[in-house]
């Protein structure tokens, strides 16, 4: 099979891309689209193996004679060759690498250099990434593909949603979205997350417009870049469109809990706003507030509705407001699973019987897979791998009986395979070769294979890699600090109190090195309790190495430091002046950031040691 015959599969993807772009009037349009839509993923899912193989030969034909490639290619003519040839070829001469490989050619590209670094096109256009899992924000390329692919797996999700919970046309979503400062780069390109470059986009407005759903606020507010100010706006202009409001929706489920947060709080003044046709001084971007005064007008009518159901609700701890404002909304749909299944149980306390709805499985570097199963619940629920997408692949982790020494945590890590190759319940680190110019690109992400949509891979999200609590031989990652933080929680929820937010820390500066949790809370518990719940999360971490290590006291005492209410507000204020958006933020589950440090230890009100391993 010669590249130049793969021009057949990927012009149906490039007429689909298109097909999503043109605006028609006709009223089934959407109708057929989604039908169009739903036919091709099957079509490509059947065929993944030999798509994936295709999808390389078309990312290395498109960019033949780059830098980055060049290294490994040399001047080999890869034109000619036979399409599986290829892959094999790639896999043996192109490493496996890291973000910190690319960095120093993403940096040239941001200081100018418009030489073929990393792909033919110029890149123009670099993404950040959200940061809030290492602590450190990435810079990543961004192109047109890009946006395209955003409007792609929104709108096959959006038609394997529209199956099981049908939105009426013309409706509105109440989208809890933000972008980031736009930065420009020594070399005059543009930065920002990548959410924000979508939301800039045509395809933004193409989503809008295709779907005929619409958000409720303006661009001037998902643009404002004060985070506070534009949750104010969209709350308000979602109850004022309130009979319109199909659905609730957020990137990451941590929005829909902060917006629901600052309700809590702000109600009476969104009341009197709505009331009298007025903005509140809250809100002080002269180009935000001329939007939002250009769409409200008084309606005090609206206003006492909306005040009698929050004062009934506020009564309730406002149990179910999200259906109680939003009658018509049929669902909440976000990202509920890995980092963000902390939220769930506040996420399901206000949405009560409105299902919740997982979103997609993605990246700043890539779209990874959709979710076809809307009805699951978020705890189970899975993403099939979009084939077309990137090329992927997949390396085998297997844990370690006993990890004794240090290197790549816990696990024994074999050859990676392609994904025609994987095996239901192994799980993998995803590795992607993009068309924005990554190559063989570990991603950090640990995904488990549950099943398979045809011929590609259903994931089940674990965790990030990376993210890990050690001190000496014990490793844990993030689901085990999850899973510990979930016991102690359950101790705290059965005393009346409520886990806000949480990270940690490995204090290793002095001897013996410790875990310590960072809690926030609310609700008024016993110290007697916290004390429990202290032990209850150190002896909830069953690694080997770290249950050894407290039993000789190589590692001391498991530390719950209480945080004073807003911490976390202060935590994610810092994120957020450095350039992160609200929309991809997620708390950061173990931190060395020295800012961050300080402000958790200058919040700390109270300090509890676990009496577990006494
Ligand atoms: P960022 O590029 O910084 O916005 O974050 C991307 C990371 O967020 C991914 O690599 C995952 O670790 C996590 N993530 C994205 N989508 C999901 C999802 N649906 N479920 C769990 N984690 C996700």
């Amino acid at each position: 099979m010669l590249l130049r015959s793969l021009q057949a599969p990927l012009l149906l993807l490039q007429r689909l891309m298109e097909a999503a772009q043109v605006v028609t009037s006709n009223g089934n349009a959407d109708g057929d689209y989604q039908y169009e839509i739903i036919s091709w993923f099957d079509s490509v899912s059947k065929n993944a193996a030999m798509v994936q193989t295709e999808t390389l030969g078309q990312i290395l034909h498109l960019n033949y004679g780059v830098e980055y490639l060049k290294k490994w290619f040399g001047d080999m003519k890869i034109q000619d060759m036979d399409a599986c040839a290829l892959e094999s070829l790639y896999a043996s001469l192109v490493p496996l690498a890291s973000h910190a490989d690319f960095e120093p050619f993403i940096q040239r590209i941001a200081d100018g250099d418009t030489a073929p670094i990393l792909t033919q096109q110029p890149i123009t256009t670099l993404s950040l990434s959200s940061g809030t899992t290492e602590g450190r924000q990435k810079l990543l390329p961004f192109t047109r593909h890009s946006s395209q692919t955003t409007l792609h797996i929104y709108r096959l999700a959006a038609a394997y949603r529209s199956r099981v919970y049908p939105i009426r046309e013309g409706g509105r979503i109440l989208e809890f979205i933000y972008s980031s400062k736009q930065l420009k780069t020594k070399g005059g390109l543009t930065a920002g997350t990548a959410t924000t470059h979508y939301y800039a986009s045509e395809e933004f407005n193409i989503k809008q417009e295709k779907t005929k759903s619409f958000t409720c606020s303006p661009q001037e507010v998902i643009f404002g870049v004060a985070y506070k100010q534009s949750t104010y706006c969209h709350l308000l202009l979602g109850l004022l469109f309130w009979d319109e409001v199909e659905l609730i929706a957020s990137t990451f489920a941590y929005s829909i809990v902060q917006a629901f947060a600052t309700f809590e709080e702000q109600w009476e003044e969104i009341c009197s706003d709505i009331k009298d046709g007025t903005l509140s001084s809250r809100i002080t971007l002269p180009r935000m507030r001329k939007a939002v005064l250009d769409i409200i007008s008084p309606s005090p009518c609206l206003a006492s509705q909306i005040e009698a159901i929050c004062r009934d609700s506020k009564a309730s701890n406002w149990y179910g407001i999200v259906p109680r404002l939003w009658p018509n909304a049929k669902y909440v749909y976000s990202i509920m699973t890995g980092s963000m299944q902390p939220y769930l149980k506040k996420l399901k306390h206000y949405a009560a019987s409105l299902p919740l709805v997982s979103a997609d499985y993605g990246s700043t570097e890539g779209w990874i897979g959709v979710n076809l199963d809307p009805c699951l619940p978020p705890e189970d629920v899975n993403f099939a791998v979009i084939p077309t997408f990137s090329y992927f692949e997949f390396i085998p982790l297997n844990k370690k009986k006993q990890d004794l020494t240090s290197g790549t945590v816990g696990y024994i890590e074999d050859e990676p395979v392609p994904l025609s190759q994987v095996k239901i319940g192994q799980e993998y680190e995803l590795v992607l070769t993009t068309f924005t110019g990554l190559y063989r690109y570990r991603l950090g992400d640990v995904v488990e294979v549950a099943g398979f949509h045809n011929g590609t891979p259903k994931l089940n999200f674990i965790f990030r890699r990376e993210l890990i609590l050690t001190v000496n031989i014990d490793k844990n990652t993030e689901n085990d600090l999850q899973l510990a933080v979930e016991r102690g929680s359950e101790v705290l929820n059965k005393y009346g109190g409520e886990l806000v937010d949480f990270t940690s820390h490995a204090e290793v500066m002095h001897q013996p090195g410790h875990y310590m949790i960072y809690w926030e809370i609310k609700g008024e518990v016993e110290e007697r309790v916290l004390g429990e719940c202290c032990g209850v999360m150190d002896a909830s971490f069953v690694d080997h190495g770290y249950v050894v290590s407290r039993r000789t006291s190589s590692i001391g005492p498991l530390e719950l430091c209480i945080v004073e209410t807003g911490t976390f507000n202060k935590v994610l204020d810092y994120f957020i002046g450095n350039g992160a958006a609200l929309g991809q933020f997620k708390t950061p589950r173990c931190t060395n950031n020295h800012i961050l440090l300080r402000i958790l230890n200058l919040c700390t009100i109270k300090r509890f040691h676990s009496t577990a391993y006494n």
